[in-house]
């Protein structure tokens, strides 16, 4: 699977990271893993969701949350002089005036964008604001 070959690389990038292993010096652990993913990057979020846990086990990583960012895909087009933003499957057209266009802004990522890492003292449950 093409998205489980991403996240075991997702999965070694965390743990080469020094404030990975720093973190797990100390005892601590990847609390949550945030990733970019554009929607023109041809992975597909449900199933990155999915194998997360298979690429995730026995690693740093284990029982971390993923949690991604989905990047829409972005065009500019000169025509309108501005910023559009496209369907995952058209062409590279300006949806608005149908002005071709090679030139994407966004929505090729796949990237590691945060670790999170909690301490090895457990931390203390948050405290709900009421807002009575
Ligand atoms: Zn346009």
């Amino acid at each position: 699977m093409h998205e489980l070959s991403l996240l075991t690389g997702v999965v070694q990038a965390v743990s080469t990271q020094d404030a990975t292993q720093e973190a797990l010096r100390t005892g601590a652990t990847v609390e949550a893993v945030g990733l970019k993913v554009g929607r023109r990057s041809g992975v597909v979020i449900e199933a990155l969701t999915a194998a997360w846990p298979i690429a995730s086990s026995g690693t740093c990583c284990e029982n971390a949350r993923l949690e991604i960012e989905d990047v829409p895909a972005t065009i500019w087009c000169a025509n309108c002089v501005a910023e559009q933003e496209i369907d995952e499957f058209f062409a590279l057209l300006c949806p608005v005036c149908g002005h071709p266009t090679a030139e994407m802004r966004q929505g090729k990522e796949f990237a590691l964008t945060w670790i999170e890492v909690a301490s090895g003292e457990p931390s203390p449950p948050a405290t709900p604001q009421s807002a009575t």
